[in-house]
């Protein structure tokens, strides 16, 4: 352990950080696992899906975004925080198109194992029914905003490791959603290829490479044989760039 090794507890469990590392980069350190959607390690994290909610004193805040500092006393792991995810987790579900049976992606979606893994029964809010443009114009690729969760990771995987900045996201609140950085707005015309990672890290099924899908039969897909919490303490770049 370095000389600058400091600690921190999340839970009462005391683990080790070192300057730089935010809560979430200490806990996935020492495989505890903090509920998230938004954070990918290697990317900069953005904060914006609230999933790994934490209460440090009095505060509640991102861990994804909250550097590590000595002394810290994290609580996590609570009836109350995972309630509170449950909700977030709930109101993504009936902001866009998440059929699960009638998704590709289904039994590979983060959306769909986050919904198991906090006991997530029925959607409770009323769902929106938006209508959003899919764009079929790339010859391997489809988006289908309809089912963005405007997590952004496709934003950082093009922007940092492909260094294509393919998406963004444009507008704000209600009004925010994804758009594709071409000329014509259309995947066509952008730089986008079925081998870069923006192309493979969509958590849900917005972005879908074609004729790879059913490959893997439902029954034998990830979230059919680990839960998101296994995948969550295991995932890298280098994981999904080896495929
Ligand atoms: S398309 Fe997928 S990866 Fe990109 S912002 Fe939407 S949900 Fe996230």
């Amino acid at each position: 352990m370095s000389p600058d090794t400091n600690f921190i507890e999340i839970d009462g469990q005391k683990i080790p950080f070192t300057p730089g590392q935010t809560v979430m980069d200490a806990a996935l350190a020492a495989k505890i696992y903090i509920p998230h959607l938004c954070h990918y390690p290697g990317l900069t994290p953005s904060g914006n899906c609230r999933l790994c909610v934490v209460q440090i004193g009095t505060k509640t805040t991102a861990a994804c975004i909250t550097p590590a500092t000595a002394g810290q006393q994290i609580v996590n792991d609570t009836a109350a925080l995972n309630e509170a995810r449950k909700s977030i987790t709930q109101m993504l579900f009936i902001e866009g198109n998440h059929i699960c049976p009638s998704c590709e992606k289904t039994g590979n979606c983060k959306l769909q194992a986050m919904g198991y893994y906090l006991g997530m029964l029925d959607d409770h809010f009323p769902q929106f029914y938006q209508r959003r443009e899919i764009d079929a114009s790339h010859p391997d690729i489809v988006l289908d905003r309809s089912r963005c969760i405007l997590c952004d990771l496709c934003v950082r995987a093009s922007r940092e490791i492909d260094k294509k900045n393919v998406f963004s996201i444009a507008g704000r609140g209600t009004d925010a959603h994804l758009i594709v950085n071409s000329a014509s707005g259309k995947l066509a015309d952008s730089r986008l290829e079925k081998t870069d990672l923006a192309a493979a890290i969509c958590p849900v099924g917005a972005i879908l490479v074609r004729e790879a899908g059913y490959q893997v039969p439902i029954g034998q897909r990830i979230y059919d044989c680990l839960t998101i919490q296994e995948t969550g303490l295991q995932e890298s770049i280098e994981d999904n760039n080896d495929g």
